[in-house]
Protein backbone atom coordinates (compact mmCIF):
# COMPACT_ATOMS: atom_id res chain seq x y z
CA UNK A 1 0.00 0.00 0.00
CA UNK A 2 1.56 3.22 -0.56
CA UNK A 3 1.86 6.12 1.60
CA UNK A 4 -0.84 8.00 -0.13
CA UNK A 5 -3.52 5.61 0.11
CA UNK A 6 -3.71 5.92 4.03
CA UNK A 7 -3.55 9.52 3.54
CA UNK A 8 -6.47 11.20 5.86
CA UNK A 9 -8.23 14.80 6.55
CA UNK A 10 -11.05 15.78 9.00
CA UNK A 11 -11.47 19.09 9.06
CA UNK A 12 -14.16 19.71 11.33
CA UNK A 13 -11.65 17.48 14.38
CA UNK A 14 -9.14 19.64 12.78
CA UNK A 15 -10.92 23.23 13.10
CA UNK A 16 -12.11 22.34 16.48
CA UNK A 17 -8.55 21.80 17.54
CA UNK A 18 -6.50 24.62 15.88
CA UNK A 19 -3.87 22.59 14.96
CA UNK A 20 -2.39 21.27 18.44
CA UNK A 21 0.41 18.83 16.71
CA UNK A 22 1.26 21.41 14.34
CA UNK A 23 1.80 23.51 17.42
CA UNK A 24 3.97 20.93 19.00
CA UNK A 25 5.83 19.20 15.94
CA UNK A 26 5.68 19.72 12.43
CA UNK A 27 4.98 16.54 10.39
CA UNK A 28 7.72 15.30 7.88
CA UNK A 29 7.88 14.45 4.66
CA UNK A 30 8.27 10.88 4.57
CA UNK A 31 8.35 9.86 0.75
CA UNK A 32 10.99 11.65 -1.41
CA UNK A 33 9.54 11.09 -4.33
CA UNK A 34 6.28 13.13 -3.56
CA UNK A 35 8.62 15.75 -2.12
CA UNK A 36 10.29 15.62 -5.71
CA UNK A 37 6.48 15.90 -7.07
CA UNK A 38 5.74 19.06 -4.75
CA UNK A 39 8.71 21.30 -5.20
CA UNK A 40 10.90 19.83 -8.49
CA UNK A 41 14.16 17.78 -8.93
CA UNK A 42 16.54 17.98 -5.99
CA UNK A 43 20.20 17.48 -6.42
CA UNK A 44 23.31 18.26 -4.79
CA UNK A 45 23.94 21.19 -5.42
CA UNK A 46 20.23 22.98 -4.72
CA UNK A 47 18.75 20.94 -2.25
CA UNK A 48 19.52 23.27 0.79
CA UNK A 49 18.65 26.21 -1.14
CA UNK A 50 15.26 24.73 -2.19
CA UNK A 51 14.84 24.07 1.64
CA UNK A 52 15.62 27.64 3.19
CA UNK A 53 12.93 28.66 -0.06
CA UNK A 54 10.08 27.08 1.06
CA UNK A 55 10.05 27.66 4.44
CA UNK A 56 11.76 24.00 5.31
CA UNK A 57 14.92 22.61 6.85
CA UNK A 58 15.27 19.17 7.95
CA UNK A 59 15.43 17.00 10.68
CA UNK A 60 17.90 14.10 11.47
CA UNK A 61 16.64 10.53 12.18
CA UNK A 62 18.78 7.37 12.47
CA UNK A 63 21.31 9.70 10.95
CA UNK A 64 19.38 10.57 8.02
CA UNK A 65 18.18 14.08 7.46
CA UNK A 66 14.62 14.49 6.44
CA UNK A 67 12.59 17.48 5.30
CA UNK A 68 10.59 19.03 7.39
CA UNK A 69 8.81 22.83 7.68
CA UNK A 70 10.95 25.53 9.88
CA UNK A 71 9.53 25.20 13.36
CA UNK A 72 9.70 28.46 16.01
CA UNK A 73 7.79 28.59 19.32
CA UNK A 74 4.36 29.29 17.83
CA UNK A 75 4.69 25.75 16.11
CA UNK A 76 5.23 24.70 12.27
CA UNK A 77 5.89 27.85 10.20
CA UNK A 78 2.86 27.05 7.65
CA UNK A 79 0.04 27.21 10.71
CA UNK A 80 -1.86 30.29 10.65
CA UNK A 81 -5.27 31.23 12.67
CA UNK A 82 -7.12 29.48 9.47
CA UNK A 83 -5.26 26.44 10.23
CA UNK A 84 -2.24 24.89 7.38
CA UNK A 85 -1.62 27.43 4.67
CA UNK A 86 -0.17 24.54 2.58
CA UNK A 87 -2.99 22.68 0.23
CA UNK A 88 -3.49 19.24 0.86
CA UNK A 89 -0.82 17.83 -2.20
CA UNK A 90 2.08 20.05 -0.56
CA UNK A 91 1.85 18.72 2.71
CA UNK A 92 4.24 16.81 4.78
CA UNK A 93 3.41 13.18 4.85
CA UNK A 94 3.64 12.63 8.50
CA UNK A 95 0.80 15.23 8.78
CA UNK A 96 -1.47 13.61 6.28
CA UNK A 97 -1.15 10.14 7.83
CA UNK A 98 -2.00 11.59 11.09
CA UNK A 99 -5.15 10.42 12.24
CA UNK A 100 -7.57 12.94 13.81
CA UNK A 101 -9.75 11.61 16.91
CA UNK A 102 -12.43 13.99 19.05
CA UNK A 103 -10.63 12.69 22.03
CA UNK A 104 -7.56 15.62 21.00
CA UNK A 105 -10.46 18.04 21.22
CA UNK A 106 -12.88 17.15 24.02
CA UNK A 107 -9.14 16.63 26.50
CA UNK A 108 -6.80 19.73 24.82
CA UNK A 109 -4.37 17.00 25.07
CA UNK A 110 -3.08 14.93 21.79
CA UNK A 111 -4.82 11.25 21.04
CA UNK A 112 -4.24 11.10 17.43
CA UNK A 113 -2.25 8.41 16.08
CA UNK A 114 -0.31 7.92 13.47
CA UNK A 115 -0.75 3.77 11.50
CA UNK A 116 1.13 1.74 13.15
CA UNK A 117 1.25 -0.27 9.86
CA UNK A 118 3.86 2.94 8.69
CA UNK A 119 7.34 1.94 9.00
CA UNK A 120 9.41 5.01 9.95
CA UNK A 121 12.76 2.90 9.65
CA UNK A 122 11.71 2.20 5.73
CA UNK A 123 10.66 5.54 5.11
CA UNK A 124 13.74 7.07 6.51
CA UNK A 125 16.39 4.48 4.35
CA UNK A 126 14.27 5.14 1.07
CA UNK A 127 15.60 8.79 2.17
CA UNK A 128 18.97 7.57 2.26
CA UNK A 129 18.85 5.68 -1.12
CA UNK A 130 17.60 9.02 -2.07
CA UNK A 131 20.47 10.65 -1.36
CA UNK A 132 22.94 8.05 -2.50
CA UNK A 133 21.31 8.18 -5.94
CA UNK A 134 21.26 12.38 -6.06
CA UNK A 135 24.82 11.92 -4.85
CA UNK A 136 24.25 14.09 -2.04
CA UNK A 137 26.11 13.01 0.76
CA UNK A 138 23.96 13.12 3.72
CA UNK A 139 27.27 13.41 6.42
CA UNK A 140 27.88 16.74 4.48
CA UNK A 141 24.51 18.09 5.02
CA UNK A 142 24.69 17.15 8.65
CA UNK A 143 27.61 20.09 9.00
CA UNK A 144 24.65 22.56 7.90
S1 LIG B 1 -3.77 17.19 16.93
FE1 LIG B 1 -5.18 15.83 15.84
S2 LIG B 1 -7.15 16.91 15.82
FE2 LIG B 1 -5.53 18.41 16.29
S3 LIG B 1 -5.00 19.29 14.29
FE3 LIG B 1 -3.56 17.59 14.71
S4 LIG B 1 -4.53 15.82 13.71
FE4 LIG B 1 -6.11 17.39 13.89
S1 LIG C 1 2.64 21.56 7.35
FE1 LIG C 1 0.56 22.16 7.87
S2 LIG C 1 -0.40 20.31 8.70
FE2 LIG C 1 1.83 19.99 8.74
S3 LIG C 1 2.52 20.66 10.76
FE3 LIG C 1 2.68 22.42 9.40
S4 LIG C 1 0.74 23.52 9.63
FE4 LIG C 1 0.45 21.45 10.44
Amino acid sequence: MELSDRFVENHEICALCGGLCCKTYPGMYLSPERFERIYGKVASDNFLSLLERHGLTFKVCLGIPIPIPRFTERGCVFLDDAGCRLSFSERPCECLLFVPVEETVIEGEIHCYFPKEVSYVECFRKWKRFYSLRGIDCAELLTY
